[in-house]
């Protein structure tokens, strides 16, 4: 790719069968059947934390949902696993390395999990927020009655209190900016849910043995850019007048190529396009690109183009199997929640530890360990209602 579009789907059903199988064979039916299995094991972990089980690693819960199909799939890359299951190179060169590409800005050299996971979700269909999903976060909070000390957190230090005469207890000291100046406030436990890297979180953990920052891993550098203009349409191969809408273009690995993918982008609730619009051909477009756009850039995507915003991320962790995985106790009573992002970084993945974090902490605190590490829970679980 770079100046050709090899794969155009179709509106019709059929159209787009008949090009699967002309170019790929039986790869998509097995991509279903392959996908199917990974998503049965999956949603296993939301009914052991319907029964309020949790895990202290990232690996003993994705044990629990996939055996070592799961576990075994975090040391290795997931060119391996599919070419292990069979799939062609062709179809992985064409089809599994965009969609790398577009969700982690990398290519199949990602860890098998993180690239399982997001290649079987390709189909199912996506959710938007209306109104931003920032309501969500707001919408929890309200449910939860949670008391927020809206600030960033600076550092933390554990404490050792005096109770009584002769008693002693162990805190946490938070250590935060607000508004209003800095502050710090004692707890017994803590939990960061915010990725830890040395540019990410910027959380102090003053003299821990070992030290907490020895577990930070890269991020890989991800530039979104949002643009309202006229896309070029002869730069993705379709020449003038184009007679197909471009709605998502991924892209295939080419060194020159300096997006990894375009997409139109449409509001939660669609609104009939009016016939200016139609006309005019202006759309609002997202890029992910490893590195900020030029304008000499820009004006090779579009043709004309009225408002640009850029945002630069450290998006996900750079994956690189065998991975790592950080522990989600990181000292006692201290939990971290994005670790997970390490076997796959996806808003489910960080609600799963989430949970799995309010569940352990809970247990730990009440020494319910009968619900902390249990094997077998798929057998287990499926006599119970
Ligand atoms: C460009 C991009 C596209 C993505 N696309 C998708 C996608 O399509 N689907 C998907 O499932 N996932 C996607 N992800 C991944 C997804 O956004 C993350 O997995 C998810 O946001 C992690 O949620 P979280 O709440 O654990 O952490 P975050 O969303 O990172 O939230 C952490 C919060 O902590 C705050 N914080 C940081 N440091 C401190 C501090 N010291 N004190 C107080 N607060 C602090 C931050 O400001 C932030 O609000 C994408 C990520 C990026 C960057």
């Amino acid at each position: 790719m770079g100046t050709i579009l090899f794969f155009q789907e179709s509106e019709w059903y059929l159209i787009n069968l008949i090009k699967k199988l002309w170019y790929y064979g039986l790869n998509f039916l097995r991509k279903y059947m392959w996908a199917e299995d990974l998503m049965d094991k999956f949603m296993r972990i939301y009914r052991y934390q319907k029964f309020d089980y949790s895990f202290s690693t990232t690996e003993s819960l994705l044990y629990a949902m996939g055996g070592d199909d799961f576990t075994s799939m975090l040391n290795m890359t997931i060119d391996e696993v599919m070419q292990k299951s069979g799939f062609t190179k062709k179809f992985i060169d064409d089809m599994v390395v965009p969609a790398m590409r577009f969700n982690y800005g990398q290519g199949v050299d990602v860890n098998g999990f993180v690239g399982a996971i997001s290649y079987a979700w390709t189909d199912s269909g996506l959710w938007a927020v209306a109104g931003g999903n920032k309501l969500v976060c707001s919408g929890l909070l309200h449910a939860a009655k949670a008391q927020l000390i809206q600030g960033t957190v600076t550092s933390v230090q554990e404490k050792v209190h005096s109770t009584k005469p002769g008693n002693t207890v162990k805190l946490y000291e938070i250590s935060y900016v607000t508004d209003k100046g800095p502050g710090l406030d004692l707890y017994d436990i803590v939990v960061i849910a915010t990725p830890l890297n040395k540019n990410l979180g910027n959380i102090e953990f003053v003299g821990f043995d070992p030290p907490i920052e020895a577990l930070y891993g890269p991020y890989q550098q991800m530039v979104v850019t949002f643009v309202h203009g006229r896309i070029n349409t002869s730069y993705f191969g379709c020449s003038k007048p184009c007679h197909f809408p471009l709605s998502d273009v991924l892209t295939t690995y080419n060194p020159k190529l300096f997006i990894h993918s375009i997409s139109a982008v449409s509001p939660a609730n669609p609104v009939p396009e009016s016939d200016t619009s139609k006309a005019s051909g202006l759309r609002v477009w997202k890029i992910f690109s490893p590195e900020v756009l030029t304008d000499e850039q820009l004006h090779q995507l579009f043709e004309s183009y009225d408002a640009v915003k850029v945002r630069n991320w450290l998006a996900y962790p750079r994956y690189s199997p065998p991975e790592k995985i950080p522990p989600i106790e990181l000292h006692r009573s201290i939990y971290y929640v994005d670790g997970i992002e390490w076997a796959a970084s996806a808003i489910e993945m960080c609600v799963i530890a989430a949970k799995n974090v309010a569940l352990l902490s809970h247990h730990q605190w009440y020494g319910k360990n009968d619900h902390i590490d249990q094997q077998d829970l798929a057998e287990r679980l499926k006599s119970e209602l």
